[in-house]
């Protein structure tokens, strides 16, 4: 006859996960002791995103190439996105344009040229790596 002390400490088991974390909130996993019915519950962190740091970096428009001469008119705007190596998930790039007399830009890329021709560079940074891209912009 196996007698269990009443302040043994509980056996438990490997757990069942009750609450799956996500990358917003906390997960939950659940422990039954193997020998009594206790159970204990423990917090599960949050997901945490892959860091994986930008190598690439490719201005695009809706996810396609930049013609090598980009022409737009005076007092209208092109949203620009990137492209960038895999695994990335975005990021807090800077962009810029080279001459904000003629054009200026968003933080989402969305350039708006003013009511003068020309050209300009606009330019998209990441901070974290120095890595940048520019095409050029001819204001017609
Ligand atoms: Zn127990």
């Amino acid at each position: 006859m196996t007698v269990i002390a009443q302040y043994e400490e509980h056996i438990w088991d490997s757990g069942i996960v009750t609450n799956e974390p996500t990358y917003e909130t906390e997960g939950e996993k659940l422990y039954c002791c193997i020998v009594c019915d206790a159970t204990m519950t423990e917090t599960i962190p949050k997901l945490i995103p892959d860091q994986v740091p930008i190598t690439f970096i490719k201005i695009s428009i809706g996810g396609s190439d930049v013609p090598s001469t980009l022409s737009l008119a005076r007092n209208s705007t092109l949203q620009f996105d990137v492209l960038l190596n895999e695994g990335v998930s975005g990021g807090d790039l800077v962009w810029s344009v080279s001459d904000r007399s003629f054009a200026t830009t968003d933080t989402t890329g969305r350039v708006t040229t003013l009511n003068k021709s020309g050209m300009v560079v606009v330019t998209v940074t990441d901070p974290a790596t120095g890595i940048s891209q520019s095409t050029i912009l001819r204001i017609t």
